[in-house]
């Protein structure tokens, strides 16, 4: 069977075609500026040509229907028609503590989504735009929601609550919740089988870094604690969010900038983190050249991510009381190998250690520690994608 999967934000959209038996991508792409002037569709098939066609797509609706018709294009669609489309996997980035697990997408369940929209008001409100488009377009398909949030609602009540007061939590359901599950699920997993060990037995923590960054300790196969919060701002230090900081600066600054509530989110969500240590770019290859130039502040920022990530790293061995294997993912983890060999420097005391040969892999599953390193450390590509169209399926097949 074959399982579209559907990634919708407010004016964009990826999609993945996967083939749910050989597990093969047959079609991805993106469709760009929905609702906007000069919206596109990219549209890749397997094997073939990247294609980019300019068309309007004043709704999600008509870019979904563009997705459809170049499946099914005659020219370079991979598929004859969209009975093809077995069932389609929408990444839904807030499920509250509804969903633990991916769930059939019926009208109670969208409704209760619905209700997360005050959680993630930049995100779920366009998954659910996203869903119902397709919904309309393949009212007989199956639709599955993959939550961001449901891997992590095995935290432990000592993890979740913040310290505030306990009303908060019954009234607003105030908590953390945790985000990037379906990476940290996914590459958790693979990292056990790739070890050739049970999951059930390990203590794993997956640092997932890219633009947006999170890091989860995984006991047992249960995500027990993670540092993204009841939204992705808390935590790592990251692309252009701040992370953790003295919730006090926030009033500080609205005074001495006479920011607004709004401005102030603004400076934390799209103005801070490396992009505002270094005055730069939140784009850590842009970093390290300016790094090598001896920019001070692209060092500083550098400096400033893996610190925080290693305090994190710290905390969750305590957290687990020891730790059986680090893996890093996405975009920096699977790349960067500064990064990857700055925050390892950190437990040596542990006995880990990198091998700086192998630590120069891109992209690839791979040990990087030495042969006599205390833990292993490794990088494991995440697949977002390929775990939604999974869960999809496991769903669909159960019905
Ligand atoms: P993601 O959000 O997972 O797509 O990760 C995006 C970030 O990964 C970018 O902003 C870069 O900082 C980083 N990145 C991606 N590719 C590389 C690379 N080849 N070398 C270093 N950093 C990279």
């Amino acid at each position: 069977m074959n399982v579209l999967v559907i990634n919708c934000g407010s004016s964009s959209l990826k999609y993945q075609l996967i083939d749910s038996v050989s597990e093969r991508v047959l079609a991805k792409g993106l469709c760009e500026r929905i609702g906007i002037e000069g919206s596109r569709i990219v549209y890749q098939p397997a094997g073939g040509e990247k294609r980019t066609t300019e068309s309007p797509m004043p709704t999600h609706k008509q870019a979904i229907q563009l997705v459809l018709d170049s499946l099914v294009n005659p020219e370079d669609g991979v598929i004859q028609s969209l009975d093809e489309v077995g069932a389609v996997g929408h990444r839904v980035v807030h499920g509250g503590e509804k969903y633990a697990s991916s769930v059939l997408l019926t009208d109670e369940v969208l409704e209760a989504v619905e209700e997360c929209n005050d959680l993630a008001p930049l995100h779920n409100p366009a998954n659910l735009i996203g869903i119902r488009a397709c919904q309309e377009l393949m009212p007989d398909t199956p639709m599955v929601g993959v939550f961001d949030t449901a891997f992590h609602q095995t935290m432990p009540q000592k993890a979740f609550m913040y310290g505030l007061p306990y009303e908060y939590y019954e009234k607003y359901k105030i908590r953390k919740y945790g985000f990037h599950g379906t990476s940290h699920s996914f590459v958790s997993k693979r990292t056990a089988q790739f070890l050739g060990r049970d999951i059930k037995d390990m203590k794993i923590i997956v640092c997932h870094l890219g633009n947006g960054a999170s890091i989860s300790a995984v006991d047992k196969g249960a995500s027990i604690d993670t540092t993204m919060g009841m939204t992705p701002l808390e935590g790592l230090v990251m692309g252009t969010r701040s992370g953790d900081l003295d919730p006090s600066i926030i009033e500080f600054l609205m005074h001495k900038e006479n920011l607004d509530i709004e401005g102030a989110m603004k400076v934390l969500n799209k103005e801070s983190g490396v992009y505002g240590l270094s005055g730069l770019s939140s784009d850590f290859r842009d970093l390290e050249t300016a790094a090598e130039n001896g920019n001070e502040r692209a060092i500083l920022a550098r400096a400033v991510f893996n610190y925080r990530a290693a305090k994190f790293i710290g905390s969750y061995i305590a957290a687990m009381n020891g730790v059986d294997a680090i893996v890093f993912t996405a975009g920096l983890g699977e790349n960067d190998s500064l990064v990857r060999k700055d925050i390892c420097s950190y437990f040596g005391y542990m006995g880990i250690a990198l091998d700086d040969e192998a630590n120069k892999v891109r992209g690839e599953e791979k040990v990087i520690s030495t042969a006599d390193s205390k833990i292993p450390v490794l990088v494991i590509p995440t697949n977002e994608e390929l775990a939604i169209a999974r869960e999809t399926m496991e769903i669909v097949s159960d019905k």
